[in-house]
């Protein structure tokens, strides 16, 4: 079993009580890891090794940094197939996507440790010619970096690089229930030479390790990905210090399917983003509206190719789709999925567990494709984060895109067209931080990812991510 400790102040620390969890293999239920789990009191110990390595580490020169996270990002790669390995065993993902995230985490250490370089400054014109006003980004501080289960390493890059590259130190809180591939990637930046406090990582409940680095003064930032329960309850918490926050929340992604669609791409498309990781990505595909004149094509194609679809263990080559994470995931799928067949949806494929031996233990399930939905139904207005793809037909885009903002979410949203002006047009009403235009993803390194409306705010990726890191500083100097 692989055991895993917490990091503060360049140690390797157990726990003081000593208490431990077992990580189980969501594909059969059998334990994979130990780890040491905090509390409190190891949260401000790793809060205070950061405040102490702070001032240090924020003097240090961009490039000297950038080498830093250069190094890590090597590491990160030379330890791939160990920290893929791991990221399947722990979140059930099949190891062709586990191996998919490990690169690009490594790539997204590499952007930023140049990005860290471009950190500029301005000379802003004075209204007196005694005067001059320079404008510097400085450190924000200490910050908090909590991240959920779904891309524990991925998402746990996202801040950190930025985090390190803009010179802040970090205490980094991976998920209770899958923590072990995050913290050995965040373990590859202290390998590859940050000094002592600079990295940390503790392990233990939210509600506890995470509610002490909200809630501590020495935190100055906090940069969390979860739910947006969790998120209201980080904002208020941490109203109390006007901490600088970044919430990257809930989604309830769109995905509309115009008359003049490519259908092979759109269906190809779909078909990857509503089930690829089970449904439990945040831009998951969650409604889909596809247009009367191709709606039954459209269907018929989905439901064949969903069918031939092959769930099995992460670790087994050639599997499409692993088992949910927990059986709370299966559940509230199961939920949804029946809520909407209550009120009139019409199940296509799926909407079970798959039969057989190998499935037993583990929290597998059949990708859904259900017809006939509308908004009244929970498929329809929340988070499912399981792989279920609910299609609804309609008349005119405008139609369409009233439907498509019909949610408190705003994270991602697609379109498929081939008529460029509908495609603009829709881009621009669509209200999402991010909009895929025949295309199903909205993550790039280079641009910025983020929500509206209740999926948050703030920017993480790209030079919108480092600056969530950054203070601006007015110096006025008198000549
Ligand atoms: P949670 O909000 O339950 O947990 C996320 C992290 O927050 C975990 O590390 C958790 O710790 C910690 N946490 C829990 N309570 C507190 C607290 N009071 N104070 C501080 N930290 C706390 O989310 P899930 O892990 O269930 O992740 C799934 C959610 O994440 C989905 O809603 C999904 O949409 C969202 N998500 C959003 C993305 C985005 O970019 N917008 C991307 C990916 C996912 P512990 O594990 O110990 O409970």
């Amino acid at each position: 079993m692989y055991q895993t400790m917490m990091l503060i102040d360049g140690e390797q620390v157990k726990s003081l009580s000593g208490r431990t969890a077992v990580i189980r293999n969501p594909a059969n239920q059998e334990p994979v890891g130990q780890v040491f789990l905090g509390g409190r009191e190891e949260a401000r110990a790793a809060l205070e090794a950061a405040e102490r390595a702070f001032p240090a580490w924020a003097a240090t020169s961009p490039a000297a940094r950038g080498k830093i996270l250069h190094r890590a990002a090597d590491l990160v790669r030379e330890r791939q197939e160990d920290l893929a390995r791991l990221l399947t065993l722990e979140q059930g993902k099949p190891l062709k996507e586990s191996r998919r995230e490990i690169q690009a985490s490594a790539d997204v250490l590499d952007y930023y440790a140049e990005e860290g370089r471009r950190i500029f400054g301005e000379l802003v014109p004075s209204a007196s010619a005694g005067s001059r006003s320079l404008v510097i980004r400085q450190p924000v501080g200490v910050a908090a970096l909590i991240t959920p289960w779904n891309f524990p390493v991925d998402l746990m890059s996202w801040k950190l690089a930025p985090a390190l590259a803009a010179g802040c130190t970090v205490v980094a809180k991976p998920p209770s229930l899958a923590p072990l591939a995050a913290t050995a990637f965040v373990q590859t930046a202290h390998d590859a030479g940050a000094p002592p406090g600079v990295v940390n990582v503790v392990h233990g409940p939210g509600g506890q390790v995470g509610a002490e680095l909200v809630e501590n003064p020495i935190s100055k930032k906090i940069a969390f990905t979860g739910e947006s329960s969790t998120g209201r309850w980080i904002m208020e918490h941490a109203a109390r210090h006007l901490k600088r926050l970044s919430l990257e929340l809930g989604g309830h992604a769109p995905f509309i399917v115009c008359k003049d669609a490519h259908l092979d791409r759109a269906v190809e498309a779909c078909l990857r983003r509503a089930f690829n990781n089970m449904g439990q990505i945040c831009i998951s595909v969650n409604r889909v509206y596809v247009a009367e004149e191709v709606a039954e094509e459209f269907t018929n194609r989905l439901v064949e190719q969903t069918q031939r679809l092959k769930v099995g263990d992460g670790l087994d080559p050639g599997v499409d789709l692993g088992p949910m994470f927990s059986q709370q995931q299966r559940e509230k799928t199961r939920e949804h999925i029946a809520d909407a067949l209550e009120k009139g949806a019409r199940l296509l494929c799926g909407g079970r567990e798959p039969e057989g031996k190998e499935y037993e233990k583990g929290f597998f399930f059949l990708p859904t494709v259900l017809d006939h939905v509308d908004h009244s139904m929970l498929v329809m207005q929340e988070e499912t984060f399981g792989p279920v793809a609910p299609i609804m037909t309609f008349q005119t885009v405008d139609q369409a895109l009233e439907l498509a903002n019909d949610s408190p979410y705003g994270l991602a949203a697609y379109i498929f067209t081939s008529d460029l002006s509908t495609a603009f047009l829709a881009a621009e009403r669509l209200e999402a931080g991010g909009v895929g235009v025949n295309v199903n993803n909205v993550a790039e390194i280079q641009a910025p990812f983020g929500g509206w409306k209740q999926s948050g705010f703030g920017r993480e990726l790209s030079h919108y991510g480092l600056e969530q890191y950054l203070e601006i500083k007015h110096i006025r100097l008198g000549i």
